[in-house]
């Protein structure tokens, strides 16, 4: 059977070197008799698979000693307002900067445990842009504040850190984790489902400063305080030990391939080869998000008309093209091309763009 060329938006593509992987080990994970899903968390093998993740990541992207890697449940979703939870102080404001649906919904769950604010908003440009910044250091009243580094339905993405705040920034990246190298230290806190670019389902990484998590308050249910899973290595209570296995053996396989750097270099080839397409077209695809915010994740486009986007799909989808349809809330055309996305599907899709147009 063949491996559909697949553009889903999450979950999505893992590597075939990583499925390859746990199935060889399916049976009989390293001598041990069993699979994964079948051995003790609190077992030596099951922690050492807990280790080498965090071990990994913090390699990866380069997370200073300061910082803790927690692997938690509930997906970023769950963050949304877990964050807040423990970080957003009484008196004080979570600052949020919206860039697309997902900020929408990180401010509405905020919005439920105190104080928050609009910082700004590209709301009005229907998300085709990244907001500039201005006034940073000038924040005196806000706890944190939030954005959203890579928009999974509008294909925007920040291209830098907002630098100069005054208060820690708090980045949702679940949708661009470790498709290029971040500078963690000016950053606060991030978080990330690991269904897009680290692993499957299951398991949300959270990456905070040691110093914020004395803002955490005694009234927390002891699962959503951060200090529970710091204090645990994350094994509070059993974690997903599937989600967390497939999470080491994705890192794996990027550190194989050379890292955040290798890995960002590949992803602009990737993302050239569509947005170079769109551009040639001659308004044939017209791109959601303005140039300068493009993602190197979410490639979004219309056609001219709903007739001719409904062609262009249905013949993709014919072609064994998977996933790329636009979400369901704006509709279109988006072609996501994370981290596992092999550069040879990426040229197969850019070729039947290049071929649909001409006929
Ligand atoms: C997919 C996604 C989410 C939602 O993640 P869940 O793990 O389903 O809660 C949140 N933020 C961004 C940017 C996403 O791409």
């Amino acid at each position: 059977m063949k491996r559909a060329y697949n553009f889903n938006a999450g979950p999505t593509a893992l590597p075939e070197a990583v499925l390859k992987k746990a199935e060889s080990e399916w049976l009989n994970y390293n001598g041990t008799g069993m699979n994964v899903m079948e051995m003790s968390h609190r077992s030596k093998p099951y922690e050492e698979i807990n280790n080498q993740a965090q071990a990994l990541l913090r390699k990866l992207l380069a997370i200073p000693d300061d910082y803790e890697v927690l692997f938690l449940q509930g997906g970023a979703s769950l963050q949304f307002a877990m964050m807040p939870m423990n970080l957003l102080e009484e008196g004080k404001k979570g600052y949020y900067v919206l860039t697309g649906s997902w900020s929408e919904k990180a401010l509405k769950e905020a919005k439920k445990i105190g104080d928050t604010a609009i910082f700004a908003s590209d709301k009005e440009n229907n998300y085709t842009s990244i907001p500039t910044l201005t006034n940073l250091d000038t924040i005196k009243d806000g706890s944190y504040l939030h954005i959203t580094s890579n928009n999974t339905i509008y294909g925007t993405q920040w291209q830098e850190t907002p630098k100069n705040v005054s208060i820690p920034v708090v980045a949702d990246m679940s949708s661009d984790i470790l498709c290029r190298p971040v500078d963690v230290q000016s950053y606060g806190l991030i978080y990330a489902g690991a269904q897009k670019n680290l692993g499957p389902s299951g398991v949300t990484v959270v990456i905070m400063k040691k110093e914020l998590l004395e803002r955490s308050k005694d009234t927390l249910p002891s699962m959503l305080d951060y200090r529970t899973h710091a204090k645990n290595n994350s094994l509070y209570n059993t974690p997903p030990t599937l989600a967390v296995y497939l999470l080491k053996l994705v890192l794996e396989w990027a550190e194989s391939l050379g890292g955040a750097e290798a890995l960002e270099k590949k992803n602009k080839q990737k993302a050239n080869l569509l947005y170079n397409e769109i551009d040639e077209s001659d308004g044939f695809y017209k791109g959601h998000a303005e140039v300068n915010s493009r993602s190197l994740m979410n490639v979004t486009f219309t056609l001219e008309n709903k007739e001719l986007t409904d062609a262009f799909l249905a013949e993709a989808k014919e072609l064994g093209f998977t996933g790329l349809n636009g979400h369901r809330s704006i509709g279109g055309c988006r072609a996501s091309i994370y981290n596992a996305v092999p550069l040879e599907h990426v040229e197969k899709l850019a070729q039947f763009m290049k071929r649909f147009r001409s006929k």
